[in-house]
């Protein structure tokens, strides 16, 4: 089964431990391989790369509202996105 994480500042996916249904594996993302896509990251199993996880990326939007609540990821993120030289 793949996890599909929708709300990225939801706190505790990182740490969440995983079963692997393809083979014995049993870990947190921190121990997938990771494989970052425009709209969302993947984290696949190590041992099969079955795809345990689907993390969403956030809207600019989500960054700010999460940057506004008190999320230091999302100020930390928004930082280096206003660092970031814009394509144009
Ligand atoms: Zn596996």
């Amino acid at each position: 089964m793949t996890t599909t994480v929708t709300d990225y500042y939801q706190p505790g996916w990182r740490d969440q431990n995983h079963a692997c249904p393809a083979c014995e594996w049993q870990g947190s993302s921190r121990q997938m391989e990771m494989e970052l896509h425009d709209e969302q990251t993947e984290y696949t199993c190590p041992q099969c790369e079955y795809p345990l996880l689907v993390v969403m990326h956030p809207s600019l939007q989500e960054v700010k509202a999460a940057a506004d609540a008190g999320n230091e990821e999302a100020q930390q993120q928004l930082a280096i996105l206003a660092m970031a030289p814009r394509d144009s």
